[in-house]
């Protein structure tokens, strides 16, 4: 994409609080991933039933735009339609820079500006901008996701419940 390409396209988001789901994928190219696929039992009178949960995460790195979608369905393949199309439904610009102190970069874009902290449940993540090169110190997952957002070198630090996988995903999206 090109800068002017995915200007349009980032004003488009920041400037439609109800955005036509067709005119953003116009505008913006996006990659969807399942990162989490649960099982989940259910009895019934007569039967038993199996309901899937599923994790999406969608966005583009090059614009450094990210979404977090759970889809539900006793079906597998709609279960991940329905978290492809609420992942999309929750697309956030993520503000990038570099506040590492002790780094030189010149780019400013590798991080983000700031100490982030967010809080779902009782799980606690802060994200810490790294220095150029660091990488992602997170767990497979949210490395999936802070790359979707376009952020390269970042620290997650978790506290609290760190079991509860989701929950951690959904605070990176809230606290970014
Ligand atoms: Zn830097």
């Amino acid at each position: 994409m090109s800068s002017e390409e995915i200007e349009v396209a980032l004003n488009y988001l920041k400037n439609n609080v109800i955005r036509d789901q067709k005119k953003i994928e116009e505008l913006l190219p996006l990659t969807s991933e399942v990162v989490r696929v649960s099982r989940i039992h259910k009895r019934t009178k007569s039967k038993k039933l199996i309901r899937y949960q599923i994790v999406i995460i969608s966005g583009n790195s090059e614009a450094g735009v990210f979404g977090l979608g759970i889809g539900k369905n006793e079906e597998y393949r709609l279960a991940v339609k329905e978290g492809i199309s609420r992942s999309k439904k929750t697309l956030k610009i993520v503000k990038r820079g570099c506040g590492n102190r002790e780094c030189f970069c010149k780019t400013k874009d590798h991080s983000i500006p700031e100490i982030k902290k967010a809080k779902i449940g009782s799980t606690v993540v802060e994200l810490i901008p790294g220095a150029l090169k660091l990488g992602l110190r997170t767990s497979p997952v949210g490395k999936k996701f802070l790359n979707l957002a376009g952020v390269k070198d970042l620290m997650v630090v978790t506290r609290g419940n760190k079991n509860n996988k989701l929950n951690i995903l959904k605070a990176i999206h809230e606290a970014i």
